[in-house]
């Protein structure tokens, strides 16, 4: 009952609708249980039951969760964290002591942060390129590209299949953060890269209220099976309870992105002359300096983020925030509400974003609202 269906035959909208046919087997549950036990006990004779006995190496909720985002982005194996700072930063803990990394100047701070505080401590040497600059940062020494597309918060798009090559030429691993891309829209894997990663918290959950992170795999190779025992070391494994709620959450993935996108299409089309904005930057919009790679790439909407610029100061941009009435002004990205924030705020003073940008992760709120309430939030700044 619980197997027959080959995954490899369905189209991803019912593997997630289903969650990868997870019927209890011993019960018929169509959503299945949770197992929170952190302990498993062995057989009769002392052999374990499982792959693993104890929860902080694994769990059934876990495996489970991760083989649906294995299937959804046609990887070979995936790694669930409690976090997607704690998937990350694992990544980077295999990097070779002293190796060379290349990441973009631009993407999410945090990432930035962790890495420029690894360079501090001499653990790597750190190169930042410029959009579009890749191949003159690479070296003969690269151990890791990472690329983040659409990036934070410009969503400016890079090509994963050239970044592919270029990395692979100097023997370097692609990882690309493809949190807005939301497993949906583009599948890095099947271009050519090696690591897959996703902050969960956003897209895959998609209702704000799991923190999670992931990691995919194209080859099960040594640093992949480095990065799994790593994982059970540091005991940075997501909970059964969380894995749960990631599963109900990617039941609706396909859905969720899809309204999103349309949204967030239909909303910069509308504001994109505003005489109250500079600038709406969107990877939808033909004016916008990715929208090529992103139409041959972006395959299945453009997703739901973008970020305005505004006709205002720092401050008139804050406040722009707290006068939209529906679009939530709080961090974070991937909900089913829309939220907007101020990134240079967040950031803080060592920040090199423009004063004026104001991100906005949109939601599946009908879009009349959305429109009505940028407008109104405008005339008041
Ligand atoms: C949120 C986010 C992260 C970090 O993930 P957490 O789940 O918050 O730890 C990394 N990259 C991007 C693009 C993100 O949006």
């Amino acid at each position: 009952m619980a197997d027959n269906m080959s995954n490899d035959k369905l189209r991803p909208e019912t593997i997630a609708a289903h969650a990868l046919r997870a019927l209890d087997p011993a019960t018929g549950a169509v959503v299945p249980p949770i197992y929170l036990s952190t302990t498993y006990a062995r057989d009769e004779n002392y052999a374990p039951l499982l792959k693993e006995n104890y929860v902080r190496a694994g769990n059934p909720t876990l495996w489970q969760a991760e083989e649906m985002i294995t299937a959804l982005e046609r990887g070979a194996a995936s790694l669930l964290f409690a976090s997607g700072m704690a998937a990350l930063t694992t990544l980077f803990e295999t990097i070779p002591q002293g190796a060379h990394v290349v990441a973009p100047a631009v993407m999410y701070y945090g990432t930035r942060n962790w890495l420029q505080r690894l360079e501090e401590k001499g653990r790597i040497s750190l190169t930042l390129f410029e959009h579009g600059k890749i191949a003159e940062a690479l070296r003969p020494t690269t151990d890791l590209v990472w690329i983040e597309t659409p990036n934070n918060p410009m969503w400016d798009v890079t090509d994963i299949e050239l970044a592919a090559k270029l990395a692979h030429r100097v023997g370097a691993v692609l990882a690309v953060d493809a949190t807005s891309l939301g497993a949906v829209t583009t599948l890095p894997l099947t271009l050519g890269a090696d690591i897959v990663f996703h902050s969960a918290t956003k897209y895959l959950n998609g209702h704000s209220d799991v923190l999670a992170g992931v990691l995919v795999t194209r080859d099960v190779n040594p640093r992949w099976t480095e990065i799994a025992s790593l994982r059970a070391k540091l005991g940075s494994p997501l909970a059964p309870f969380e894995c749960w709620l990631l599963m109900r959450g990617m039941r609706t993935l396909f859905v969720r992105y899809a309204q999103a996108s349309n949204n967030a299409l239909a909303l910069a089309r509308h504001f994109s002359n505003h005489a109250k904005l500079e600038r709406v930057l969107y990877p939808g919009l033909a004016t916008h300096p990715g929208h090529d790679i992103a139409r041959r790439q972006m395959t299945n909407g453009y997703g739901g983020m973008m970020s305005l610029m505004l006709k205002g100061s720092f401050a008139q941009s804050q406040k722009f925030c707290t006068l939209l009435k529906v679009i939530v002004p709080a961090t974070s990205l991937g909900g089913v509400e829309s939220l907007a924030e101020h990134r240079k705020t967040v950031e803080g003073p060592e920040s090199t974003l423009p004063d004026n940008l104001v991100r906005l992760s949109i939601g599946i709120e009908n879009v009349n609202d959305l429109v009505a309430d940028i407008e109104q939030a405008l005339k008041e700044i």
